[in-house]
């Protein structure tokens, strides 16, 4: 019974771990995609496709369901189980993902013809995606689901997006038992539309997310006065409000504020304001979200639903389909809301909207979510004063406004509050899913808060949970970046190498410290002296 770390190992993105049960049989917790601009070079899956037999997968986001297709390509023909949202969101989040490999492929094969090479294949296709969904089994929360002999699983609400899943494995080999938890992405407290993370009992051994294991949320704000101030100004100037929002999740949030300022007439001297939603994806995703299973829903949204109305749905609001549909959008002169894709504003309608409106005084930029460095969202967020869309120079001119305290992501707090929901703490913890910092500082707190032993390993280390110790650690492996300079990349590696050969000799530390138990007092004062006086 062996847990072997793949991916999103010291770093946020590419999901994916393999757990080995009844000796020689496998299965994987995610099969993500690396998104960005990742520091480390996961290693490859030790096995082939075709003898991992089930995938357990915690939620739709691309990070971690995004190389199922490819998986089923190579040769995986086993179960996927998921929440029914989690298949539902896939199903048009592969779908996506299959279309974007497909355009690249072929833009990149034209380009290659004419230079007389050869064309270029998608990583996978919508046919591919076509397959993957046909291997779902859609489990609900809360219940133990038998999938094999020695193998039963319960997926539990991780308040993340719809349909998100911390799972319990719960394993048996040789009359031994073992529980092996995921807690998949935990999310934020009091997000709209979805419920906070629901505890999970007990476990042996946890895997437990870092995305901000090192960072405390600004304190929560009330994001509908914000928004509703946002309204005000803009229309008063006869402006437009511009959100470039991610289609899945912030998308809906957005369209429940907005319901809400109309329900509780919060914009008395524009009640009639419209809306307009111009994405394909985030379209279909409102469509998943206002069929999905009420148990998914947290009680605000559940009594909406109850007095027969929708929680995202409101006069107003309006669906731009086509692309002529959304270039009408630039012709209508009233104030208005456009929320469009993509969040980082790296492609996708949001483009054209910020090119006919980011010159103009009148209008709002409102930024929802996370800009990463070097994205046009981050630029203009950063106050430049013209920008490039579309091959041409645009003036910003508009209001740029961020909403603030809206976060998909539990904060360290969160997360250590998650673990500590536990009645049953596990006999070890595993932190993954963070950058250094953030994995690094997530496992110090929970050693002191919860005297347990934590590890940050690297991809390729495996850890046999029924022995309870290691059978291979891993040494990080740094990613070759195509535009760092020969003497940019040597400073990063050794500025990383020292910096983990620090973090390798603290954590052998750690251990020393822990096989003391039982030693001399004397010896244990003298240690505790030593690592005291370094620290001075
Ligand atoms: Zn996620």
């Amino acid at each position: 019974m062996k847990l072997t770390f793949i991916g999103a190992n010291h770093q946020v993105t590419g999901s994916q771990t393999l757990l080995e049960w009844n000796s020689g049989r496998f299965l994987l917790v995610d099969n993500g995609m690396i998104q960005g601009d990742n520091d480390y070079e996961p290693v490859p899956l030790p096995v082939s496709p075709g003898q991992i037999e089930y995938v357990l997968l915690t939620h739709a986001h691309i990070d971690h369901s995004g190389m199922l297709p490819l998986l089923v390509k190579e040769g995986f023909h086993g179960r996927i189980y998921a929440t029914a949202e989690t298949m539902n969101l896939c199903a048009i989040m592969l779908a996506d993902s299959a279309s974007i490999q497909e355009k690249d492929a072929e833009d990149r094969t034209k380009k290659n013809l004419r230079a007389g090479k050869e064309p270029v294949e998608p990583l996978y296709t919508t046919e591919d995606v076509e397959k993957t969904m046909r291997l779902f089994r859609p489990c609900p929360y809360g219940l133990v689901v038998d999938v094999d002999e020695g193998l039963s699983v319960r997926f539990v609400d991780a308040g993340h997006l719809l349909g998100s899943s911390s799972v319990e494995c719960f394993l048996n080999e040789d009359e031994k038992q073992v529980t092996m938890v995921f807690s998949g992405d935990v999310g934020n407290t009091n997000q709209p539309i979805i419920n906070n993370p629901h505890p999970v009992k007990s476990a042996d051994y946890v895997m437990i997310e870092s995305t901000y294991g090192a960072r405390l949320h600004d304190r929560a704000m009330d994001p509908i006065p914000f928004l509703v101030q946002i309204l005000r100004k803009t229309f008063a100037r006869n402006g437009t409000v511009i959100i470039p929002s991610f289609a899945v999740g912030r998308a809906q949030e957005m369209l429940y504020f907005f319901r809400e300022i109309k329900m509780r007439n919060l914009l008395p001297e524009r009640p009639d304001f419209q809306v307009y939603l111009d994405s394909p994806l985030a379209t279909q995703a409102t469509g998943v979200f206002l069929q999905c299973d009420s148990d998914c829903l947290d009680d605000d949204a559940r009594s909406i639903m109850r007095a027969g109305e929708n929680p995202i749905w409101f006069d107003g609001l309006n669906i731009a389909g086509t692309a002529d549909e959304s270039k009408a959008l630039n012709a209508i002169r009233e104030p208005k809301v456009i929320i469009a894709s993509s969040g980082m504003c790296e492609g996708g309608r949001i483009c054209h909207h910020l090119k006919h409106n980011l010159w103009d005084a009148a209008n709002t930029v409102l930024f929802v979510g996370y800009q990463a460095n070097g994205t046009l969202g981050r630029i203009i967020f950063d106050g430049a004063e013209t920008v490039k869309i579309l091959g041409e120079e645009i003036q910003v001119k508009a209001e740029v406004a961020l909403l603030n305290g809206v976060s998909g992501h539990a904060d360290q707090a969160g997360l250590l509050r998650w673990l500590d929901s536990m009645e049953q703490k596990p006999a070890r913890v595993f932190v993954n899913h963070g950058d250094d910092e953030n994995s690094q500082m997530l496992a110090a707190k929970i050693a002191e808060q919860f005297g347990l032993p934590v590890d940050v390993p690297w991809s390729g280390a495996c850890f046999d949970l029924l022995r309870g110790e290691w059978v291979r650690l891993a040494e990080p492996v740094i990613k070759e970046k195509k535009k760092s300079s020969g003497q940019e990349k040597k400073r990063r590696q050794s500025k990383n190498q020292d910096y983990h050969l620090l973090i390798d000799a603290c954590q052998a530390l750690l251990r020393y410290a822990e096989n003391m138990a039982g030693c001399a007092n004397r010896d244990i004062r003298r240690l505790t002296q030593q690592v005291k006086a370094l620290m001075k």
